[in-house]
């Protein structure tokens, strides 16, 4: 089987309603990238890129569109099957940049499913047969609105709370987290999610006057080093989310015991075939994993429930649903929510329909 033509569309999602990460972080739209990649058989396959903005992580939507011109028109002749080669070559053409592959890489194993008539899920290690439980991303404000963001997901069924902190006085983040955790229900879960807002001695004076709390607490601050140092000097459980962009970075935490759980989006780590490759480092390492995207529509959800279905139940705590963050309908077929969990999709490669008239006209085609 060969490439014979990819298209990429830009879509503007609507946040339904302002969200809002610490440091005044707003987000309103965000600009996502869908790519299809035709082939010699038929089969058309598709891949979604959507960075979380442009101040989450290195990534924004220019730079998806930007990679995919670099590797477009490289990629006509290959064969989309062999995703491990696809992603050799995509790594040898552009080094780094993990986040413009990953819809590229996203397409080709949709393509794999459709050619050998299996849900991706199955050619990913073989479904787990367990829920997939959604974490909601809490966004921030007073500590009652906080205690409000999270009643509103706890009335739909959700279990899994990624309460969002790091502002810039630690004592108010201290006040979000014990409102919320006084109204806290048995078996539910907590992520302190900083996303990399605090100085070190801001993390640390948080730390310090958190007390006895059962939560993960999530990307701290800003680099690896402060990570490390923060772990190191608390002892406390720690998720690395925005640091993770691959791999290598994974590996140089375990061996740094530097983290505790994962948090794995597509889209930062370059798409499925290096998702898969940090789900299964992390399984060997007993890592748990949050398996999620930084943003996007079904095309994206599709995709992480694929990767999530495929994981260990034990070690896969939760996902997230990026349409949360999104209000347009850009495929069917992608995995309802219903009391705050999904599964994965039965049907052939991600299991979905592209609608056609909300991607627009392409605004590139290499062929
Ligand atoms: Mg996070």
């Amino acid at each position: 089987m060969k490439i014979t033509r990819i298209a990429a569309y830009q879509v503007t999602l609507t946040v339904p309603s302002v969200y809002k990460l610490s440091g005044g972080r707003l987000f309103e739209t965000l600009d996502s990238t869908i790519v299809s990649i035709q082939t010699d058989s038929g089969l058309t396959g598709w891949g979604e890129a959507c960075p979380f903005g442009v101040f989450y992580g290195p990534a924004h939507g220019h730079g998806v569109r930007a990679g995919v011109a670099e590797l477009g028109p490289r990629l006509i002749g290959a064969n989309p099957m062999r995703v491990e080669r696809i992603n050799d070559f995509m790594d040898d053409v552009l080094p780094g940049l993990n986040y413009v592959k990953s819809a590229l890489d996203m397409a080709c194993w949709d393509i794999l499913g459709k050619a050998l008539g299996q849900p991706v899920c199955e050619l990913m290690g073989g479904r787990s047969d367990h829920d997939l439980w959604i974490a909601a991303s809490v966004s921030t404000g007073t500590p009652e609105e906080v205690v409000a963001n999270v009643q509103r997901f706890r009335d739909i069924g959700y279990r899994c709370f990624s309460v969002k902190v790091g502002g810039e006085d630690p004592s108010l983040d201290v006040a979000r987290v014990q409102a919320v955790m006084k109204a806290r229900r048995p078996n539910e879960e907590y992520i302190l999610d900083a996303n990399r807002g605090w100085s070190l001695e801001a993390a640390l004076r948080f730390a310090s006057l958190l007390g006895a709390a059962d939560a993960w607490i999530e990307q701290p601050c800003k680099t690896y080093r402060e990570c490390l140092s923060f772990k190191r000097r608390t002892g406390l459980p720690l998720s690395l989310d925005e640091i993770l962009t691959g791999p290598d970075v994974l590996l140089q935490a375990l061996a740094d015991d530097a983290v505790d759980a994962a948090n794995l989006k597509t889209t930062k780590v370059g798409g499925p075939t290096k998702m898969r490759r940090m789900r299964d480092i992390c399984h060997e390492a007993g890592i748990s994993m949050s398996i999620q995207e930084t943003g996007g529509s079904d095309i994206a959800f599709a995709a992480i429930c694929h990767i999530a279905q495929s994981t260990n139940a034990a070690l896969c705590r939760h996902i997230w649903d990026p349409r949360e963050l999104a209000a347009e309908t850009l495929a069917h077929g992608a995995p309802v929510v219903e009391g705050g969990k999904a599964r994965a999709s039965d049907r052939p490669g991600l299991g979905i329909d592209v609608v056609m008239e909300a991607l627009g006209d392409p605004v590139a085609v290499y062929e």
